[in-house]
């Protein structure tokens, strides 16, 4: 079998862009080395859908991907049982400091993007959110995203992309780790010419797209590709409980992050879920993605559940796992990079930094823009894209994705909050 494009990873990333190029008509094959799609870093995602973000194009962006969850059963056929991820749109409130300068200048930019945003005083918080501890003299402001939520399923969504992108005519192979991305020295340059799998089977193909999350900085690496700009997996421990005795209780919650007291929680009865926001929580980064502890630490998830108990007093989870994850991490400023490469035929969608499940199935769509551009003979680089996002007709520059931007400011000392 022939193939235009070869895919590395079958996370949403991966499976997103191949159904994208699989809709231009290009024969595309993902290559993923578990079992299933999804099973990476995907399958331990909270998939919280929010848009604050430090950066116009990027909370633009995270807008763009609510509205692709919201039509999600249009986008993507059913899998069995009719079955889909879905969006629970229970709203996003993220709580900060009092006073902050820095929260109107938000809230505005945020509107101006047309992403719905109300600032809410401790006082309208309390009346709001009833059920939430706010102490009297505390000098605490909210940021409250009635639209947001999150995605029930995000192991499920990245099925229902596989199964768009199949149905699209991309051959999806499980089961089939890449060792080895082959390059040669042609006309004065690297180029890609396939890869070759731990099964020793050789795939030739003129386009590589490194969609391999947390592995990605290894697969640059051995596609003689290094970056400028380096992706580096970060390794997470969240606290994953069911709380279904409290099912009524937690439906009336939004999602919170919760900037005060330290910790994000999904308020998903079933898979009830508290993560870290400080940027002090994210430092275990990982030399090696397949080498690093896989048990959550019990005295890690306690301090998640005291953070979240600060402002939840009654939570009370029937049953506490755990999970760990890997964010597959922009080190310098934790913004995704999308983008064609120095080597010929190598392209790069990575370094989603803990962040951008939200939007993966419109970086799916960005980097196929970005494969097809290139191949059709403008040199992205030369010519950065701009690209008008479909649903909200924002235009998008994709240097903001570039690999040789000039990093982002960091705007929370770093982090997952971008
Ligand atoms: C704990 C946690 C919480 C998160 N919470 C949120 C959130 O609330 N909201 C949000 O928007 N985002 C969140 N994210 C981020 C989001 O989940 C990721 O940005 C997204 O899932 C990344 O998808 P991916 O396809 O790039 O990576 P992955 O899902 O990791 O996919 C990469 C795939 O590549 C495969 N692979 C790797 N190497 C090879 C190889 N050599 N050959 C073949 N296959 C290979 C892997 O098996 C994997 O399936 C979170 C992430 C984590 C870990």
């Amino acid at each position: 079998m022939s193939h235009d494009a070869i895919v590395i990873g079958g996370g949403i990333i991966g499976c997103s862009t191949a159904w994208h190029l699989a809709r231009r008509g290009a024969r595309v094959t993902v290559l993923e080395r578990e079992a299933r799609v999804g099973l990476g870093s995907t399958a331990r995602s909270t998939a919280i859908v929010r848009q604050r973000y430090s950066h116009e194009a990027a909370m633009a962006l995270a807008l763009e991907g609510l509205r692709e969850w919201e039509r999600w059963s249009d986008r993507v056929p059913p899998g069995d049982q009719g079955k889909r991820a879905s969006l629970r749109n229970c709203g996003v409130l993220f709580l900060l400091p009092a006073g902050e300068p820095s929260t109107p200048q938000l809230a505005r930019s945020m509107r101006q993007v047309g992403i719905v945003a109300e600032q809410l005083d401790r006082d309208a918080l309390a009346q709001r959110f009833p059920t939430l501890q706010f102490d009297a003299d505390e000098s605490v402001e909210g940021l409250y995203e009635p639209e947001g939520g999150y995605v029930d399923a995000p192991e499920q969504a990245t099925r229902d992309v596989a199964r768009a992108a199949a149905a699209a005519g991309a051959n999806i192979v499980t089961g089939a780790r890449v060792r080895e991305v082959l390059t040669e020295w042609r006309d004065g340059g690297l180029s890609v010419r396939g890869v070759r799998t731990d099964a020793n089977e050789l795939l030739e193909a003129p386009t590589v797209i490194n969609c391999a999350g947390p592995h990605s900085g290894w697969v640059n690496l051995v596609a003689r590709s290094p970056l400028a700009l380096q992706t580096a997996p970060l390794r997470q421990v969240v606290l994953h409980a069911t709380a279904t005795s409290q099912a009524e209780r937690l439906a009336a919650l939004p999602v919170i992050a919760d900037l005060r007291h330290g910790y994000y929680l999904r308020p998903d009865p079933e898979r009830l879920r508290i993560g870290a926001v400080w940027p002090e929580d994210e430092t275990e980064w990982i030399a090696e993605a397949d080498a690093h502890e896989p048990t959550a630490e019990r005295a890690v998830l306690q301090r998640r559940l005291e953070a979240a108990r600060k402002r939840v007093p009654w939570l009370e989870p029937d049953q506490i796992m755990g999970l760990v994850g890997l964010y597959d991490v922009t080190v310098q400023d934790w913004y995704p990079i999308v983008d064609r490469t120095d080597t010929r035929g190598y392209f790069v969608a990575i370094g989603t930094s803990g962040a951008w499940f939200k939007a993966a199935p419109v970086i799916g769509w960005l980097a196929s823009e970005v494969v097809t551009a290139n191949v059709s003979g403008r040199n992205t680089d030369a010519q950065p894209l701009e690209l008008t996002l479909p649903n909200t007709g924002y235009r998008f520059p994709m240097s903001l994705f570039s690999r040789r931007r000039t990093p982002v400011p960091l705007a929370y000392g770093g982090g997952v909050l971008g």
